[in-house]
């Protein structure tokens, strides 16, 4: 099991994680102090870091930069523990590499949820620099969240998931354009349980068949309440798994369920990736083409972390490029990464494409994308994903954010 380092000078808060790990399964060492435990992280190299952020002696950000400086350390994914008092302090810890932060009082969900984010991503990135690297078999955890979406479906308890919108804004005219659907499954046994961690269960189980075509009759569904509403101008985007994708009905149900909403095909857009054409180029450009010339719209998302193949890209039925946030988190203040997303904004505009930057936190990372013709921006700067009722609710009260 992963080896967690929890750096945490309150006993209590240290003893409840430690617990909370342990009866997950985790491997945990703990420092009562940032002195300790950047000695432990440099002996022991765990494979994550809880870290807390107001300490005495050596802060987290102490501990932090020490670390990052350190090769061994370097690349370990380190999560900040922050007071709710403290949250303008986060951004500080975002800047200087920390992955992620979770505000206390956190839930047992959200404690889990962001400790096995990081470390999927984390071995994701591993896997892409050492591809002979076999894949360990499934957890204790994974294995009861196997069981329980697979009753989930089984049983058609499809009231267990909810989709989520979150806003697109033009960046020039700061309207809302688009919405993306972003699925939440709350597990009766899990709680809240997020797609990083059961969609790549669902893929490679094949269940992710039948929650995508909820997703997609759901979202058509949505669409047209919001069109009564009379929010017209509205496109929404959807993810598709590949497996999706090549369903050889997949283009069928699609129109049909634009058919049954009295939908446009353009107020929908799909959004792939480029793992996803990659694996079969000329069958992916053969259905997207079609897809577009039936007027759906085609996204390519979180450009730049695939294999970003950029010769393919001149070749791509898509309308959309939607850059990772990865490139964006920081890009006012990293060099490389504001030079890769110039770059990328530059590319996507010869080829007449559309330009989403994903993930946008801070002013600064908006105004660097303002001053480089970046067409819109998601993030949580100007929304996290909402439920329909209170995306709807945003909309109606703010009429005049979109068009
Ligand atoms: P994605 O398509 O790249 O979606 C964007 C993710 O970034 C979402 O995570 C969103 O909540 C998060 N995000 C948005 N703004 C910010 C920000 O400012 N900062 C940070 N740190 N994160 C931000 P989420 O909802 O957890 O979804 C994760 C991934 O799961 C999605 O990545 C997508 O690949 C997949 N997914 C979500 N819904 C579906 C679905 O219905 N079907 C399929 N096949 N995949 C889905
Ligand atoms: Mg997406
Ligand atoms: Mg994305």
């Amino acid at each position: 099991m992963p080896k967690i380092l929890i750096i945490e000078d309150e006993e209590a808060v240290r003893e409840n994680i430690l617990d909370l790990l342990e009866a997950e399964d985790f491997e945990t060492i703990a420092a009562a102090n940032g002195r300790i435990g950047v000695h432990l992280a440099i002996c022991e190299v765990p494979d994550l870091i809880l870290c807390d952020m107001m300490m005495p002696e050596i802060d987290g950000y102490g501990v932090l930069t020490v670390l990052r400086q350190e090769p061994s350390t370097a690349t370990i994914p380190f999560i900040f523990l922050t007071a709710k008092s403290a949250k303008s302090d986060f951004r500080q810890g975002m800047d200087m590499g920390a992955d992620d932060y979770i505000t206390k009082p956190f839930s047992r969900a959200e404690l889990l949820s962001a400790i096995i984010n990081r470390l999927e991503k984390h071995a994701t990135l591993k896997r892409y620099l050492s591809p002979r690297t076999t894949i360990n078999n499934l957890s204790p955890k994974m294995q009861l969240l196997e069981i329980s979406l697979h009753r989930t479906i089984k049983q058609h308890k499809f009231q267990e998931f909810e989709i989520y919108y979150q806003p697109i804004v033009d960046i020039a005219s700061g309207k809302i354009v688009a919405a993306e659907s972003l699925l939440r499954w709350q597990s009766p046994e899990l709680g809240i349980v997020y797609p990083t961690e059961f969609i790549p269960l669902a893929e490679s189980t094949g269940l992710i068949v039948p929650i995508g075509k909820w997703v997609l009759k759901s979202v058509c569904k949505q669409i047209k309440i919001w069109h009564d509403a009379g929010i017209n101008s509205l496109i929404v985007a959807v993810n598709l798994s590949v497996i999706e994708f090549n369903q050889p009905d997949f283009i069928n149900k699609i129109v049909n369920f634009i058919a049954i909403n009295n939908l446009q095909p353009n107020d929908l857009e799909l959004e792939l990736t480029e793992s996803m054409i990659m694996q079969d180029v000329s069958s992916a450009i053969a259905t997207m083409s079609k897809l577009q010339s039936l007027g759906i719209k085609i996204a390519l998302d979180d450009f730049g972390t695939g294999y970003s193949s950029l010769i393919y890209l001149k070749n791509l039925p898509i309308n959309t490029l939607k850059i990772d946030r990865y490139f964006i988190h920081n890009v006012a203040n990293d060099p490389q990464k504001s030079a890769i997303t110039k770059a990328l904004i530059q590319m996507a505009h010869n080829l007449n494409l559309n330009v989403i930057a994903e993930g946008v936190e801070t002013e600064a990372e908006l105004a660097f994308l303002r001053q480089h013709n970046c067409n819109s921006m998601q993030g949580f700067l100007f929304s996290r994903p909402l439920p329909a009722a209170e995306f709807e609710n945003f909309l109606l009260t703010n009429k005049c954010l979109y068009i």
